[in-house]
């Protein structure tokens, strides 16, 4: 199969509506989607919509993974909040080390020991030096640590310091790592795990987060079943539900599972209505096209005002791509190729989570590489291709991205990729060997 067939390819996606039959086999009387938008502008059109007013709460640091701060924060002392050597060695007076050599070194007059979490017990006079280890403490009249391994001891109370250390030398200062006042972690901030360090670090044991959203998601279609049972013929196994749960969990957010309905007006109609009065964000998975079984435009319309904003963007995998404003909360229907649920999900869902808890996008995680394969694109249609990162070929350094071509509806694809390349909106494909960015899942 080459590239050109795939990636032309129509899929279920794009196949007229017409096409296709409803359940009670009649022939499909919707329209097209006739007023797709450009990816950026139908996520512009929906946040636009919906004012980001962030709930806080107040969550122990140590549960904050993910979170996103509310508030900026500055610190409340400085750290570290004592002298303290970063190398084993001996805290001296520099001055006592200049000119020292291996050949006439500086002779120091051992008088004692710092231990681990506790204060010298000693002050450093002319011509002493104490014994000390990494993340010791200090004694006054010391001013540099000389390094255990350029001394030489010559008796139980006697150095030599084979080398000299500059004052500061193997020292942090007070307040050298952050000091008291100094804006440390600003608002919007997904934390991360050194920011969780960096605040119990300064004992700041509770923090001010965005609370949580909660956002469910319903998976509508009459040939899903539950993981668990067994596919009945022309039966699948529900794979959305699962793969937009993590997704959401990944974000930092709660989802909800409300289940797998029929593609019946009334049973999704319920589901939906009961999920936007419980949660924060709905996402209907599938059911998101034109032909007269898929429900979700009408649902959501039936939602709240003011319904559906946008329905069909130009993007694929993803066009038949649903983002609607119900009584100022956000819904989404996605389409129910996993491929596109995903990519659609990451495009519009993620940003207005981000959104929403008022989180400053952290950059994606990106790799350069080399592509391997010409890609066909219409001009007018942004592409997402999957692809593998494999050493390349050439020998040169870094990655080829090889595109992993399939049919839609494979959700091993998705597997077997290590992330997504996107070919603008205005580029025509991409010939093997360009330069790529590969947005890694
Ligand atoms: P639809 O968006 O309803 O036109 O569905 C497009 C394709 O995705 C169909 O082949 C469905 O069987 C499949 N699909 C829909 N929902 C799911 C799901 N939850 N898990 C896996 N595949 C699905
Ligand atoms: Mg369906």
């Amino acid at each position: 199969m080459t590239e050109e067939h795939v990636i032309l390819s129509n899929d279920a996606e794009s196949a007229h509506p017409d096409e296709r039959a409803n359940r009670h086999g009649q022939p499909a009387t919707t329209h097209e989607l006739f007023n797709v938008r450009a990816p950026s502008d139908a996520l512009a059109i929906l946040l636009a919509q919906l004012p980001a007013s962030v709930a806080v709460e107040a969550i122990p640091t140590r549960d904050a993974l993910d979170r996103v701060l509310a508030e900026d924060v500055s610190s409340p002392g400085d750290l570290p909040t004592f002298r303290r050597s970063t190398m084993d060695g001996f805290a001296v007076r520099a001055a006592d080390t200049f000119g020292a050599t291996e050949g006439l070194p500086a002779y120091l007059e051992l008088v004692d020991e710092v231990f681990m979490g506790q204060a010298p017990k000693v002050a450093l006079g002319r011509g002493e030096c104490v014994r000390i280890a990494t993340g010791g403490m200090l004694p006054s009249g010391a001013d540099a640590i000389v390094m255990v391994e350029q001394t030489q001891a010559v008796g139980p109370r006697t150095i030599e310091a084979l080398r000299p250390v500059a004052p500061g030398e193997n020292v942090v200062q007070v307040g050298e790592d952050v000091r008291a006042g100094d804006p440390i972690i600003s608002r919007g901030t997904s934390l991360r795990p050194q920011d969780l360090g960096g605040l119990l670090a300064l004992g700041l044991t509770v923090v001010p987060v965005a609370r949580r959203l909660r956002v469910a998601i319903v998976s509508g279609g009459d040939e899903l079943v539950d993981p668990e049972a067994v596919p009945g013929p022309g039966q699948i196994r529900d794979i959305n539900s699962y793969t937009l749960a993590a997704l959401v969990r990944r974000g930092g957010h709660e989802p909800c599972l409300e289940g797998v309905f029929p593609d019946d007006y009334a049973p999704l109609q319920a589901a939906a209505a009961q999920a936007l009065a419980q949660c924060d964000v709905v996402i209907l998975s599938a059911g998101s096209s034109v032909s007269a079984r898929d429900m979700t435009a009408q649902v959501v319309d039936s939602l709240g005002r003011p319904g559906v904003l946008v329905h069909g963007v130009s993007l694929k995998p993803g066009k038949p791509t649903i983002l609607a404003v119900c009584d100022g909360k956000a819904v989404f229907g996605l389409p129910g190729n996993p491929v596109s649920c995903m990519v659609t999900y990451e495009l519009f869902v993620a940003p207005t989570l981000a959104h929403l808890s008022g989180a400053v996008v952290p950059p994606r995680r990106t790799v350069s590489a080399r592509l391997a394969r010409n890609i066909a694109s219409a001009a007018g249609r942004e592409d997402y291709i999957q692809v593998r990162l494999e050493p390349r070929q050439d020998g040169g350094h870094g990655f080829d991205a090889v595109p992993v071509f399939g049919k839609s509806n494979l959700i091993f694809t998705l597997v077997h990729s290590a992330g997504m390349l996107k070919i603008p909106l205005d580029a025509g494909g991409l010939n093997a060997g360009a330069d790529v960015e590969v947005v890694l899942f």
